[in-house]
């Protein structure tokens, strides 16, 4: 099997010439003192799966100011939860990640390109059609950003042993039509050291099985439930090969889709797998020091 290798390092140092001693000295006392403070307050990863209603939105400080956002939501849902959750004179993003081209995914995702500077976007190669991801696509041309095709082996390093790793699509979806965008979703690994969380987007039976099929290391301490909770997804067999010890679903109240199917909600049970639900605790945050993690609810 071919498996693209592609690291993309988020946390490039910079040369300092040797004429510039005095200053370095002086910047290097400013560091350290930055430092120090940032290992008191800063060396925490925190990854907060937002109440946006019926859609996916996902938003992951951690040290160094880096912010990634892993979908946006139904269209204006992501922004005033970004906006609060960003130092206000902060007005760049270093990564987005869209898993799949749905607008209740991509759809608050346009006006985060509006608002926000972005250095990077993660996405799949994708043949779905709608105004929503035409307007998406034109603005993801427009945004100057490193635009890279989601596929096994893509790796993001943003240093402080913390990476985003592309697990699926197994191979690149490069003029394949897409019959089911759920099933093209991107499926990544957010790792912070000791820690992994699993987001699938919106990836149904099919591409979970066929994970678990490829033998993918898709272990992880936490699982965002693919498809708002679904029955077609967190299937039996994944659940066995993830083992989680938490998972998030992110759902909207009284949606239309009856998700989460109580089915799913009987499997976790069942497991003894704690969940969390956004229409039922609001903002889901998890907050880990890169060896052990909580999770905190806004009710
Ligand atoms: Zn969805």
């Amino acid at each position: 099997m071919h498996i693209i290798e592609k690291i993309v390092p988020l946390h490039e140092s910079h040369p300092v010439r040797a004429w510039h001693g005095v200053l370095l000295l002086i910047l290097l006392v400013f560091a350290f003192s930055l430092n120090a403070w940032a290992k008191n307050t800063k060396g925490l990863v925190r990854i907060h799966v937002l109440d946006v209603g019926q859609g996916d939105a996902i938003f992951i400080t951690m040290p160094g100011d880096h912010q990634v956002l892993i979908d946006g939501g139904p269209p204006g849902s992501a922004v005033p939860h970004v906006s609060a959750l960003m130092p206000s004179w902060d007005r760049t993003l270093d990564l987005v990640v869209a898993s799949h081209p749905h607008s209740d995914h991509i759809g608050g995702l346009i006006d985060v390109l509006e608002q926000y500077e972005v250095t990077h976007i993660l996405k799949g190669f994708e043949s779905y059609d709608s105004a929503t991801a035409r307007e998406w696509e034109r603005l993801v041309q427009a945004e100057g950003a490193v635009v890279t095709e989601g596929v096994a082996g893509v790796r993001y390093d943003f240093g402080a042993s913390i990476s985003l790793s592309v697990v699926f699509p197994i191979n690149s979806r490069s003029g394949v039509p897409s019959k089911d965008a759920n099933e093209d979703s991107l499926v990544f690994l957010f790792q912070y050291e000791h820690v992994r969380m699993l987001f699938t987007g919106d990836a149904e039976q099919g591409t979970e099985s066929a994970l678990v099929l490829a033998e993918e290391d898709i272990r992880a301490d936490i699982l965002k439930a693919g498809h708002h909770g679904s029955i077609t997804s967190t299937t039996p067999t994944f659940l066995a090969t993830v083992r989680p010890q938490a998972v998030l679903i992110s759902v909207g109240q009284g949606n239309r889709y009856g998700h989460p199917h109580p089915v799913t909600i009987d499997r976790l049970a069942g497991a003894g797998i704690p969940y969390y639900r956004t229409d039922q605790r609001g903002n889901v945050t998890v907050t880990s020091d890169g060896r052990s993690f909580s999770i905190t609810t806004e009710r």
